[in-house]
């Protein structure tokens, strides 16, 4: 099919907006999806926050929105406890969302090859030169460019092909995910203030994870939920068995009529060691770029294209397409998401290891206020003044089990900030640094009591 400059794998949120990005700089890009273009579409929750849609360098148009929010309802598993936590966002209509994001993309010159399935990539001289792509008529072909981004979603079919020994095919595995079920339903009451995302913590229904119902407008709404992958793992939990057993007949989906059902896998880790390698990036899902916390995906996607972008310009222009040439993605995204995205991992790993109790008790006592839940799913961390502390300390002594695990939490949050704002500055130190975090990891996990399998296998 010949020679292009960028191919982009995946024509989700991540590999549309970054072929788009990418065209608009001028350089000649391949946008191959295994889909047909008509059918690109992602089983989400729908939310995004609306600081990500403002960052964009263009404007969606006002249908991709199915619904504006104001914020998030947060509440305790015995249900007694309510947080507010303002926020505005929008609810998508994901359908639209994807044909405007390809035909933006297509517009700006992109090449797109729908309905063809890429197999793998292919490597040459200790780079990644193309990759290897399933045709609609059944016959394969090598595509070939300086540069390959993997934005394939979760299933990373170039980076997980990588060679292990290269930093950027680090596996994916169950405890690192969350696993999900949810339906777009219309029911028949008026659902309470549908302006606010409604997020349920509850040990039974989402073990280490939580169920959701996000209005989409006064009588529809996406309602599901995501678990620990772990717990699949070990016990054999379903997403799909626990939501028909506790959601599809409960009160709040009253009247239930379906619109659209699905599932999927929600990569909720660390960042990867590194995103890049000899001629190849990744970004969205298939870079793992998921808030730890709540799974959304959808605004990092758009981030990771856009410095993954950013990175493959430069590297046109320097005529470097190595891994330390496209070194700078990793630095970027750190800097922008990635050091809070690793904070908020091992928070994460805290809250799953909390029973219904302690959330009750936990929420009840307000270890955090709205503003701390607010300021640590945005930026990660707790920046305290000493009286803010004194009245934290205070709080703390109400509930002294889940107080230890909060502290905890908070000063391996620390650790592991520090460390990625030391992270290298070139590939050539980075074994080091690895070596580090999975020390402050493997500390940090003993001490909580549970145990991680990329722990035993570094
Ligand atoms: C149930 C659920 C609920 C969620 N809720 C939210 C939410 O409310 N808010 C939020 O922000 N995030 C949410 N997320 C996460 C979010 O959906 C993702 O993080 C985000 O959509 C990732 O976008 P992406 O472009 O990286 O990947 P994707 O949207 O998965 O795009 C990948 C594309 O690559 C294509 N592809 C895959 N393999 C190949 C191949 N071999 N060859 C060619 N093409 C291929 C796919 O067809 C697809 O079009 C949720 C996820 C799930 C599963």
């Amino acid at each position: 099919m010949g020679n292009f400059d960028v191919i982009v794998v995946g024509a989700g949120t991540a590999g549309s907006y970054a072929s788009y990005l990418l065209a608009k700089a001028g350089l000649n890009v391949a946008l191959i999806e295994m889909k047909r273009r008509d059918k690109v579409f992602k089983t989400t929750g729908d939310a995004i926050g609306i600081h990500h849609i403002e960052r964009m360098s263009i404007k969606p148009p006002s249908d991709v929105y199915a619904i504006k929010y104001e914020g998030a309802e947060l509440y305790s598993p015995d249900l007694s406890i309510k947080y507010v936590v303002l926020g505005k966002g929008f609810g998508l209509d994901m359908a639209k969302w994807a044909q405007w994001l390809i035909s933006e993309a297509e517009k700006a010159g992109v090449h797109i090859f729908d309905d063809h399935k890429v197999q793998g990539p292919i490597i040459e001289n200790g780079a990644v030169s193309g990759v290897r792509v399933l045709k609609p008529d059944g016959s394969a072909e090598d595509f070939r460019a300086k540069v390959v981004i993997d934005a394939s979603g979760v299933g990373a079919v170039v980076r997980s092909r990588l060679p292990r020994e290269w930093w950027v095919s680090e596996p994916l595995l169950p405890e690192d995910v969350s696993n999900a079920y949810r339906e777009i339903i219309q029911v028949d009451y008026e659902i309470e203030k549908p302006e606010y995302i409604k997020i349920y913590l509850d040990t039974n229904i989402a073990p280490g994870g939580y169920w959701w119902l996000f209005p989409k407008s006064s009588n529809t709404m996406n309602i599901g939920l995501g678990l620990w992958g772990k717990l699949s793992e070990e016990n054999g939990l379903n997403p799909r068995h626990n939501y028909d057993k506790y959601l599809a007949n409960s009160q709040y989906t009253r009247g239930r009529k379906v619109i659209h059902m699905g599932g999927g896998i929600v990569p909720t880790r660390r960042p990867l060691p590194s995103l890049v390698a000899n001629g190849f990036l990744a970004a969205g899902d298939a870079a793992v770029t998921v808030n730890p916390v709540h799974g959304g995906g959808i605004g990092p996607a758009l981030l990771s294209a856009e410095l993954a972008s950013k990175t493959v310009i430069d590297a046109f222009e320097k005529g470097d397409f190595t891994e330390r040439g496209l070194w700078r993605y990793n630095i970027e995204y750190l800097r922008a998401y990635g050091i809070k995205q690793a904070m908020l991992d091992v928070f994460r790993l805290m809250l799953q290891t909390l029973t219904d109790d302690q959330l009750n008790k936990g929420l009840r006592a307000r270890l955090l206020t709205e503003d701390e839940v607010l300021e640590i799913s945005e930026r990660g961390s707790l920046e305290l003044s000493f009286i803010d502390k004194l009245k934290i300390g205070l709080r703390l002594m109400r509930v002294p089990d889940v107080a230890s695990k909060l502290r905890l939490a908070l000063r391996y949050m620390n650790e592991v900030k520090s460390l990625y704002e030391a992270y290298p500055e070139s590939p050539s130190v980075l074994s080091s640094w690895y070596g580090k975090l999975a020390s402050i990891y493997r500390e940090y996990t003993g001490r909580l009591g549970i145990t991680l399998k990329w722990l035993s296998n570094t």
